[in-house]
């Protein structure tokens, strides 16, 4: 796949509920670096389509590690792919992005999200909690 993106490797599955489940990617000795909020896009190719997908950490940055947390919609395309993935496989990212992280964690703050949409405030909520001070 292209330069902008990252070849990662499925090192862990968790089942969370029965229709979300944790991935941790792995990319040998990569360090992930955003902002607590931004996402990644998952990209695999299907029926010689390219499908693309978002997916937000819910893991703090500055690790080996990127933690995703999906959910499966049973008619879905990439939420079904990645459920049915296993651990060892490699998994195609685009590096972080997005507009959507904390721009003053000295002032207060109230998240509010439904369903999976929880992830980014997980990781905006694990920063805010070690680096803010509101
Ligand atoms: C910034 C961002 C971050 C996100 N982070 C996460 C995350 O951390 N975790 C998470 O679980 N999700 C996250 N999402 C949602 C995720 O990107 C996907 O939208 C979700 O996984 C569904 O994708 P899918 O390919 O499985 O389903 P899709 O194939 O896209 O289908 C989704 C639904 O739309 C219906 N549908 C599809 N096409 C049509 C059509 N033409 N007309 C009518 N209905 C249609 C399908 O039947 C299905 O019910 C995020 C989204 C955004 C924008």
């Amino acid at each position: 796949m292209a330069s902008d993106t990252l070849e990662t490797t499925l090192t862990s599955i968790h089942e969370m509920t029965p229709r979300v489940k944790q991935f941790i990617l792995e990319a040998g000795d990569h360090t992930f670096s955003y902002q607590p909020g931004q996402h990644v896009v998952i990209k695999f190719e299907q029926n010689g389509d390219v499908v693309g997908r978002p997916y937000t950490p819910v893991n703090l940055p500055g690790t080996g590690a990127l933690a995703l947390g999906i959910k499966r919609y049973e008619d879905g395309t990439a939420s079904t792919w990645m459920h049915d993935r296993s651990v060892g496989e490699e998994i195609t990212i685009t590096k972080p992005s997005g507009n959507l992280h904390l721009r003053d964690l000295d002032r207060d703050v109230v998240f509010l999200s439904t369903g999976t949409g929880i992830t980014p405030m997980i990781a905006m909520l694990k920063q805010y909690l070690s680096e803010g001070s509101g």
